[in-house]
Order: structure tokens, then C-alpha cells, then sequence
């Protein structure tokens, strides 16, 4: 029986610290593999954990640059392996249907595929579930559950938490939500959560286990573990680069 794999590429909000990257997980099935987000830093950190032609999709959660700075640069270099001969196949790339001109602009034909995806979306793609979920964002941005054999991986993306996130994280596998402030800080008025906010969705939606991710560049991220472990009674930890867990 297939089950996936995620690993973490880059967990920083806004911008990256020195050689690390912001928003982007590398999701392996059985004969694929996918990125979530791709933000800066991200084309630079990949091929420690793989070879950036081997990337057969990308799901983009909104337009803030800190979950695509380096998508555009992503197709350049698969259209690089096509010119070398390294791959003949595009990368398919899917953005909020908001996003189409921004999506438009990156593609560069052969190399990479467009799709867009919009609340209410459900799609099979090699024998996993993906649904969609619109967060409380600044711009528009959708969570993402991947569900395979009833094991589900859910990404929170950007949100300020909602009562809506825990229903759509129930009963996860792995949740990996934003932690982008401390306890006691005002998350929500940034379009963000705080520790304690993951937390408490972790715990509301029986996640089985919860990373915590988009570091704040301030403070001591192991606070933002004790903070969530306040409200929360399964293993929460932060999501370091290169940390990798079988989903199922
Ligand atoms: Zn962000
Ligand atoms: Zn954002």
C-alpha cells in the first residue's frame, strides 16, 4: 500500500534566513513528485532532497511572494531540463482562479501547465485526494487537505485562525499550520495565527500530530512549541528544513 511523504524545504514567513527558504514542502506519492508553495529560497534548497526536474506538480496557496517568489525561476529551469534533454515533461502548476494573470505570466509554454482551482474543488490526482479551503487572508489563499487511504496531510497556508480551518483539518494525519506570532500577540490583525491558535486547531480537529511553520523572524521558535503544547495534547513540533514524516 502507497502512502506519501512530506518533507520540509523552507518554513520562514516573509523572507529567508541564510541558506534556508520561506513557504515550500516537497510531497512524494507513489510515482510523483509535488511542491507546496515555492518560495524564495526554495529553488536553491531542493536539490539537497531532489532533483528539481524530477518536480511534477506545484500547488500554490496564494500570491504573497513568500509562497511564490521562485516559481517563475522554477520554470525557467525546468525549461533549462528540456533544452538539455534531462526531461521532456512540463511542471503543472495550480493557482486560486484569482491568480490566472499572475499564473500566465510565469508559464512559459511546454514548460509548464496552468490550472487554477477554486473553493469547492476536489480533484484525484495519482490516487490522492486534494480539497481546497479559503482562508481569512489579505488576498485570496486556500488551505490544502491531501487525503490518501483515509491518512490526511493538511497545510494550513496563511489564516487567521477560523472556526471553518477545524473542520477542514479534522481527524489529520500531520497538520502543518502557520505559527506566525507568539501567544498573546495580535496574529489576526497581520491575516495570521499565533502558537496557541495552531494549537487549539490542532487539538479542536483531533490532528494527530502538528509542525508548526512560517517562523517569525523574532523571538525563540521553541517558545511557539511550548505555547501550542499548552492547548494541544498530541506531538506538536516546529517545521524544520529537511524533517520528513510517512503520512499513513
Ligand atoms: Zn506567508
Ligand atoms: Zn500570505
Amino acid at each position: 500500500m502507497s502512502c506519501m511523504k512530506v518533507t520540509v524545504i523552507g518554513s520562514w514567513g516573509a523572507y529567508p534566513e541564510k541558506g534556508e527558504a520561506t513557504s515550500c514542502y516537497l510531497v512524494e506519492t507513489q510515482t510523483e513528485k509535488w511542491l507546496l508553495d515555492c518560495g524564495s529560497g526554495a529553488l536553491s534548497c531542493l536539490p539537497e532532497f531532489v532533483r528539481l526536474e524530477e518536480i511534477d506538480r506545484i500547488f500554490i496557496s496564494h500570491r504573497h511572494t513568500d509562497h511564490t517568489a521562485d516559481a517563475g525561476a522554477f520554470v525557467y529551469s525546468r525549461l533549462v531540463a528540456q533544452a538539455l534533454g534531462s526531461t521532456d515533461r512540463p511542471v503543472h502548476i495550480y493557482a486560486p482562479a484569482e491568480e490566472r494573470a499572475w499564473l500566465n505570466s510565469i508559464v512559459k509554454e511546454k514548460a509548464a501547465v496552468a490550472h487554477t482551482y477554486e473553493s469547492g474543488d476536489s480533484w484525484m490526482i495519482d490516487d490522492v485526494t486534494w480539497s481546497f479551503h479559503r482562508t481569512a487572508h489579505p488576498v485570496p489563499c486556500w488551505a490544502l487537505r491531501l487525503e490518501e487511504n483515509n491518512a490526511a496531510l493538511c497545510y494550513t497556508a496563511d489564516a487567521v485562525y477560523d472556526e471553518s480551518l477545524v473542520n477542514f483539518a479534522s481527524g489529520a494525519s500531520l497538520l502543518i499550520a502557520e505559527a506566525s506570532f507568539y501567544e498573546d500577540q495580535p496574529a489576526a490583525d497581520y491575516g495570521h495565527m499565533t502558537s496557541t491558535e495552531a494549537g487549539r486547531l490542532a487539538e479542536k480537529a483531533g490532528a494527530q500530530e502538528l509542525w508548526l511553520t512560517h517562523f517569525p523572524h523574532f523571538g525563540n521558535r521553541s517558545d511557539l512549541v511550548m505555547e501550542a503544547e499548552k492547548v494541544y495534547r498530541g506531538n506538536v513540533s516546529t517545521a524544520e528544513k529537511g524533517k520528513s514524516k510517512r503520512i499513513g
